[in-house]
């Protein structure tokens, strides 16, 4: 059943008191057939944009894409967008339609949606209006164009994103002939604005269901990121794998916590890896620096993917430093927790916890067992409160000057010095202790 709410309910009853058609349609019905609580209501509705607004002149309301057809009209608190019955055409840059055309039947503006999931309507009264077997395809977890999958896709090709992310989210299964068409049309997301493309292969890497998705569409992410194109089936020349490259890649990814930092971290962890292979006299075969060129080919994906600085920050550091032991002792540790801070090591850990797992089984108890340690060690560091930065010091810049030290670059250095002093065990975090090193230093 669908769970429509009172607001959503009274929209509709409004638009039809006034002689118009109206349904809720779209994300929200399927999500409510799936039993999740949908992110927003939308209705649908013959009424043209003008009609929507002369039928709520007693509500807020907002023009919020006229052209296309949509005004928001907010009900109790929440807005809706209502948008007038349309069918498109002409996607000349596979992402757009040129023209929208307003249509009075509510079939037409169905069959333009995407996934015969997302291609249903209901109404209080009427009940559910699903003219492309969409219930049918919820029932059996699968994503299915409306229509011919190779043209829907060359009219907007961001819907093979939009349906390899529903298949990860929702752990749905892609239908043959759409998966077929998805496989053979992939080169027309170089058309879709990077944004859009970011957009969804974040919600897609961080889907319950994305090993599957990875395993079954590696030229589509091969797409967006040709770096890893070289993973596949790449040896890892190490007796602790049981997989190439871009298997262990997704297996990794898989096993990360469902975050994007760690996700996106896992993807690229080792991206430098075929990039750095070498074999040594005696022909064994290693990956030198591999983590350093991964981080720079994260760059320069970030950059290609209009990533926000802070993320993509973040998951280079944590590549470049993911394959650096991390032994279960204080002095290492305060020297991480100095790098990356509190929150990084946990990252850290986490993504070097999912590596582990998706190495060789036989080798992945006893590591993960260190790991555990590893992060005892960091609880006991932390509950010290132990001091990793210049903020953490005892003493601060204005103690030193006070001491008669001048002004400039000494002040830094030696706080700087002080810290490594305490961060290697040679010195207390202590104030007195601190000042006596200094006038020490200075006689
Ligand atoms: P989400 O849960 O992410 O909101 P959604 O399916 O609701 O998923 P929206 O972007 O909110 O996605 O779009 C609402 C509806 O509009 C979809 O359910 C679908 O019917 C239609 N739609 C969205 N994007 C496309 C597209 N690229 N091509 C065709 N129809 C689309
Ligand atoms: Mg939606």
């Amino acid at each position: 059943a669908v769970a429509l709410p009172q607001a959503a309910a009274q929209l509709i009853g409004v638009l039809n008191a006034a002689g118009h058609a109206a349904y809720a349609v779209g994300g929200c019905v399927r999500d409510s057939l799936l039993g999740r609580t949908p992110k927003d209501w939308d209705i649908c509705t013959d009424a043209l944009p003008e009609q929507v607004m002369a039928a709520f002149q007693a509500y807020r309301v907002l023009p919020t894409g006229l052209k296309h057809g949509t005004v928001t009209v907010f009900a109790e608190g929440e807005g809706y967008e209502i948008t007038t019955f349309r069918k498109e055409a002409g996607y000349s840059d596979h992402r757009h339609p040129d023209a929208v055309a307003f249509v009075s039947a509510l079939r037409e503006d169905l069959a333009r949606r995407d996934f015969t999931m997302n291609a249903m309507a209901y109404h209080p009264q009427e009940g559910l209006k699903d003219y492309f077997g969409g219930v049918a395809d919820l029932r059996c977890g699968t994503i299915r164009c409306v229509g011919q999958p190779a043209w829907r896709f060359e009219e907007d090709a961001l819907r093979m994103m939009r349906a390899l992310r529903f298949a990860a989210v929702y752990g749905f299964t892609i239908e043959a002939e759409t998966a077929r068409a998805i496989h053979a049309c992939r080169r027309l997301l170089s058309c879709v604005a990077p944004e859009r493309l970011r957009a969804e292969l974040d919600a897609l890497l961080c889907g319950a269901a994305v090993e599957k998705v990875l395993l079954a569409f590696p030229d589509v992410i091969f797409t967006l990121i040709p770096e890893l194109a070289m993973a596949q089936g790449f040896n890892q020349h190490n007796r602790y794998h049981a997989y190439d490259v871009w298997t262990h890649t997704v297996k990794s990814v898989a096993a990360a916590p469902q975050d994007i930092t760690l996700r996106l971290t896992m993807l690229l962890h080792d991206v430098g890896k075929p990039l750095c292979f070498t074999r040594d006299a005696s022909g064994v075969g290693h990956f030198y620096g591999h983590p350093a060129a991964g981080a720079q080919l994260a760059r320069g994906i970030f950059a290609r993917l209009r990533y926000d600085r802070a993320t993509a920050m973040q998951v280079e550091r944590l590549v470049e430093q993911h394959c650096r032991e991390l032994p279960p002792r204080d002095k290492p540790m305060r020297r991480a927790l100095n790098r990356l801070g509190e929150v990084g090591v946990r990252q850290l850990l986490a993504v070097k916890r999912a590596d582990i797992k998706a190495q060789a089984p036989a080798v992945t108890e006893e590591r993960l067992l260190t790991l555990c340690q590893v992060e005892r060690c960091l609880d006991e560091v932390l509950a010290q409160g132990a001091c990793f930065t210049l903020k953490d010091l005892a003493v601060s810049g204005k103690d030193l000057l006070e001491l008669g030290m001048q002004p400039g670059p000494d002040v830094g250095k030696t706080l700087k010095a002080l810290l490594e002093d305490v961060l290697d065990g040679r010195l207390e975090n202590e104030y007195e202790a601190l000042l006596e090193t200094v006038k020490k230093a200075t006689e």
